[in-house]
């Protein structure tokens, strides 16, 4: 994806510029990750001084409600007064020990509580850790090697997962990047999601080698594509069927979409599920779990070895707990309410001046793809016109509000968005749909 090279930029922001700059001397693209980068919608990444509730600040002292919120990281929005107490509480006594501390008993118990298909819960620092951990110990339970995955779902920077290409039809994996061996997804099997078809064809060829099947409980890595009602009740009985385990990566969805994650509502018990984003409080902290007969396979008490300098820090289990007692059934209205607002005003400008999209939603997640058609797998989704979208972000970015610097992202609400800031989005949109109209008005001309 190459950046727009005819959008201009409403305003300069020089701060933000220079440490850019600076940045690209001394670290590659300038970023930790790469879609901070902005490539996907051109311009000047912002960097960021301080948030506090629903708004963030840049370098140049502009101030947007934010929407991305760390990327599902943040639940209660920025410096949270009880997460902040928490943390400084914890911090007085100490930043780390690499012994076991009692905070990882209460945040490990907090998501046992909350989750039914967790009896036992390993702590990480990172999705990607945790989606590697449970797919080792997929492997190592069943002593098979195969392992099936959607193209488009992301499951972190996994060798093995980072196999999405194949459009349409089954295809066996191929590495996505330069670094990832042929070897390492040789045994990757990639699917089209929402395709119950493609699942029982891969399963009925390579069942005896299967070792998990992974999804995202709701694929909010390719835009939010919900799975369509019965699918992940149907891939989990196709694993029960050919003796495989069926991971469910609720990275994103997990203690965001509602108190139990995804699978709760759903009413799906997997054999495995990750975590992280908003179960660390804005810390690093994630986490896999899954049935107890399953998890004991794992050192020290079974063969799986799995480990972490940093897993339970006592920060992030303090963040983490303090984030989750406060993720109460009127948190997740107020998420809803949000979510609706949001998406009902962003889909009733782009409306109005006559701009085609489509507002996807499972639950607070959503996100706006521009394209007249439904989006039902990575192939739909990358028909859309990025182009749009970089220019609607860029409208909405002067007018003070940050979405995903991405058309592949989930929107992120936050319990902190009053009335003040819903106010502020109502306000940016219909500009922000005009100046959009307009842009693909003069594409279709040229
Ligand atoms: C973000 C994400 C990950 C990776 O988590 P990191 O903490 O960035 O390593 C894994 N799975 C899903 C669904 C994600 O959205």
């Amino acid at each position: 994806m190459s950046a727009p090279t005819t959008l201009h930029y409403p305003y300069e922001v020089p701060r933000s510029a220079a440490l850019f700059e600076r940045a690209r001397e001394v670290t590659p693209g300038g970023v930790n990750s790469p879609v901070r980068a902005f490539q996907a919608v051109g311009g000047t990444p912002r960097f960021l001084t301080a948030g506090a509730g629903p708004l963030v600040t840049d370098a140049d002292g502009r101030e947007y409600v934010d929407l991305v919120n760390s990327w599902g990281a943040l639940l209660h929005g920025h410096a949270e007064p009880t997460v902040l107490a928490a943390v400084r509480e914890a911090v007085e006594r100490g930043t780390t020990f690499g012994a076991p501390t009692t905070g990882e008993v209460r945040l490990a118990e907090a998501i046992v509580g909350r989750v039914p298909a967790v009896e036992r819960v390993r702590l990480v620092g990172s999705g990607t850790e945790a989606t590697m951990s449970a797919i080792r110990l997929a492997r190592g339970v069943t002593g098979r090697p195969a392992v099936v995955k959607f193209a488009g779902c992301y499951h972190g920077h996994v060798d093995a997962l980072l196999a999405s290409a194949g459009s349409g039809a089954m295809t066996l994996g191929l590495p996505e990047g330069a670094g990832v061996a042929a070897a390492q997804v040789a045994d990757t099997i990639v699917v089209p999601f929402n395709d119950i078809e493609a699942v029982r064809a891969a399963f009925e060829r390579h069942g005896e080698r299967i070792a998990c099947l992974v999804t995202e409980a709701v694929p909010a890595n390719m835009g939010v594509v919900p799975p369509r009602p019965g699918f992940t009740a149907a891939l989990a009985a196709l694993c029960r069927e050919y003796g495989a385990l069926f991971v469910v990566d609720e990275v994103i969805t997990g203690f965001r979409v509602g108190p139990g994650g995804w699978c709760e509502l759903e009413g799906v018990e997997p054999d495995l599920l990750t975590f992280g984003k908003a179960m660390g409080g804005g810390l690093p902290a994630a986490a896999f779990g899954g049935r107890a007969e399953l998890m004991d396979r794992l050192a020290p008490d079974g063969p799986v070895y799995q480990a972490g300098t940093l897993s339970g820090n006592p920060l992030a289990t303090a963040a983490g707990l303090a984030a989750l007692r406060l993720a109460d059934d009127d948190l997740y209205a107020r998420l809803d309410t949000a979510a609706s607002s949001i998406a009902d005003a962003a889909s009733a400008a782009l409306s109005a001046v006559g701009v085609a999209h489509r507002v996807q939603r499972a639950g607070n997640l959503f996100s706006v793809f521009f394209t007249g058609d439904e989006v039902t797998d990575r192939a739909a989704a990358g028909a859309q016109d990025t182009r749009a979208y970089a220019v609607f972000f860029h409208a909405m970015l002067a007018r003070g509000v940050y979405l995903p610097p991405s058309a592949f992202e989930a929107w992120f609400v936050s319990g902190a968005l009053d009335d003040a800031a819903l106010a502020r989005v109502h306000a940016a949109l219909p500009a922000a749909a005009e100046v959009t109209a307009e842009a693909t008005q003069e594409g279709r001309e040229e």
